[in-house]
């Protein structure tokens, strides 16, 4: 909640006073616990813990690259459900993926989050909480770290969750609250149009990154459901209407899958279909997901596909990959921990 709902819920709800609503107001933003409240009674903190939890995400396990310092968290959340996260340390400030549904109902044929379909969506005190959790487990550390960049880029479609994900982004805004910077965060769709137009329609300058995938129709519906439901000039048209209402440069996600959709022919189509668009397009050799079959190219040819882009004045460059040795890659550690516990009760 902000400032002013807390102010209200103190109020009025828990008949306090204003004053301790200010005070509750800076534990939470200092990611407390309610027994870490020192300076409330023992009965207010009582009472607190019987109507309020003050951080919804837990760390259950966090695992450390070995290569990059990458750093990979399994968030257990109260009801029991498990989540995953991703904590990049960039030059440019550390990088969190956040997840904004447990599972996905996208049905993306190379990813892992999607395998089992939606659980739930996340509240937005969930999405917000994986932040909290992440802050006070690197400050652990570091007090002078914290999280300075947001990717929503975990499990799930955030625009499938577009009311609590919206309410995320003006609460992680909030200067009372962790105060990041909207232009330090970016949201990953695989291409909800209608919801695109709504979202350019906020008025928060966010990066919106479009998982793209393919350079046409045809290759697209074979690897995304969305895909039959928006056609690929749609979701450009999308695309372009969120450049023109808030001024930013759109990044299309692009995985690379062998024998699919990474022939200089399909950067050459891409290229075309692109052009004139103010965009930067992520290529990704695909993370091999064990359930599915399919797998990224070899090297050559992803330096192919670049070169044959740059040639066309698109903007592109390979992603790093992150964590190859903690299973990195959306949902991947979820579902390992999932089967796991499926194989140790069969
Ligand atoms: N639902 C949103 C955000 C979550 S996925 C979306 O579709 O954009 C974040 C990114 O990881 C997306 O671009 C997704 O397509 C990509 N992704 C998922 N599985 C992958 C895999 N196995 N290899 C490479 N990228 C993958």
């Amino acid at each position: 909640m902000d400032g002013g709902e807390l102010e209200r819920f103190v109020v009025e709800e828990l008949k306090e006073s204003r004053f301790r609503a200010g005070q509750i107001g800076q534990w939470l933003a200092r990611g407390a616990d309610i027994d870490g409240m020192t300076n409330l009674s023992a009965a207010l903190r009582k009472r607190l813990s019987e109507v309020a939890v003050a951080n919804p995400v837990r760390i259950l396990e966090s695992y450390k690259s070995q290569i990059d310092e990458t750093e990979k968290f399994l968030y257990a959340l109260t009801d029991g459900n498990l989540i995953e996260g991703v904590l990049m340390r960039y030059h440019h400030g550390d990088t969190l993926c956040v997840s904004t549904q447990v599972g996905c109902r996208m049905g993306c044929a190379f990813c892992a989050s999607t395998l089992d379909g939606r659980v739930r969506n996340l509240t937005p005190g969930e999405i917000l909480g994986q932040v909290a959790a992440a802050n006070r487990h690197i400050q652990a550390e570091d007090p002078q770290r914290r999280v300075h960049n947001i990717v929503l880029m975990g499990s799930g479609e955030p625009l499938d969750n577009y009311d609590n994900v919206v309410r995320f982004l003006k609460l992680v805004n909030a200067p009372e609250g962790l105060n990041i910077s909207l232009r330090n965060i970016s949201l990953s769709t695989c291409g909800l149009v209608p919801r695109m137009y709504d979202f350019a329609n906020e008025g928060l300058p966010v990066t919106l990154s479009l998982s793209l995938h393919a350079p046409n129709d045809e290759i697209r519906r074979k690897i995304m459901p969305v895909a039959h439901a928006y056609t690929f000039d749609q979701v450009l048209a999308a695309c372009k209407n969120y450049v023109d209402k808030t001024g930013r440069r759109v990044i299309f996600e692009y995985a690379l899958i062998r024998d699919l959709n990474s022939d200089v022919r399909h950067a050459e189509e891409l290229a075309r279909r692109l052009r004139g668009l103010r965009c930067h397009v992520n290529l990704i050799p695909l993370n091999d997901v064990k359930e599915r079959n399919l797998a990224a190219p070899d090297r050559k040819t992803v330096d192919a596909f670049l070169k044959r882009l740059e040639l066309k004045h698109i903007s592109a460059t390979i992603r790093r990959e992150m964590g190859a040795d903690i299973e990195g890659a959306c949902g991947q550690l979820r579902r390992k921990v999932l089967d796991e516990a499926k194989a140790a009760k069969d």
